[in-house]
């Protein structure tokens, strides 16, 4: 399986041929005779949830890397090889924004495909955590910019850019503490 559409096949370097394979275009190595699958990439993200103020603010990730620089996301990113999605979640968060959880803290909130970048398509499990139980403060890292909580109002007054479906997530993570 490959995350972007292949040209070439893994194993013996043939160019690939296109066929129909249960409906759908399917490349396919004329050598080995192997499909070359390409399906969507599992990716963990968790929105941690600050109830104290008079508003829920959730904590987001500023994009420094492309693809999206300058786009705020929730923070997150690729599932590890043998890694259980919430350990995801959590070790995502730690890398990007300084920010503790316990893995028994999070909560499922939603499953989604994003619209693909560059013909790589993300599926992504939102999971969803409360401030009271994180530990840290936020500091920007690895692939990020900034990070800081926002609450759905004030992002919505600011000039920034949310990543789409994430911002879907961002404002239902805030109404689950509403
Ligand atoms: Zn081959």
């Amino acid at each position: 399986m490959v995350s972007r559409p292949p040209t070439f096949c893994p194993d013996c370097g043939a160019r690939l041929e296109t066929i129909t394979f249960d409906d759908r275009e399917r490349m396919q190595c004329p050598t080995c005779e192997t499909i070359v699958w390409h399906n969507p990439v599992p990716c963990a993200g968790v929105a941690v949830v600050d109830s104290s103020g008079p508003e829920p603010a959730v904590l987001c990730v500023e994009r420094g890397i492309p693809p999206g620089v300058g786009e705020w996301t929730i923070p997150g990113g690729h599932i590890e090889i043998g890694e259980e999605p919430a350990a995801a979640a959590a070790r995502e968060l730690a890398e990007e924004t300084g920010i503790v959880v316990e893995t028994v803290d999070l909560e499922i909130m939603a499953a989604s495909a994003l619209p693909p970048r560059a013909d790589k398509h993300v599926v992504t499990v939102h999971y969803v955590a409360d401030w009271a139980d994180a530990e840290g403060d936020p500091v920007a890292g690895s692939d990020a910019t900034d990070a800081r909580f926002w609450t759905p109002a004030e992002f919505a007054a600011s000039s920034e850019t949310f990543r789409p479906i994430h911002e879907d997530r961002f404002r239902e993570a805030a109404t689950l503490f509403e």
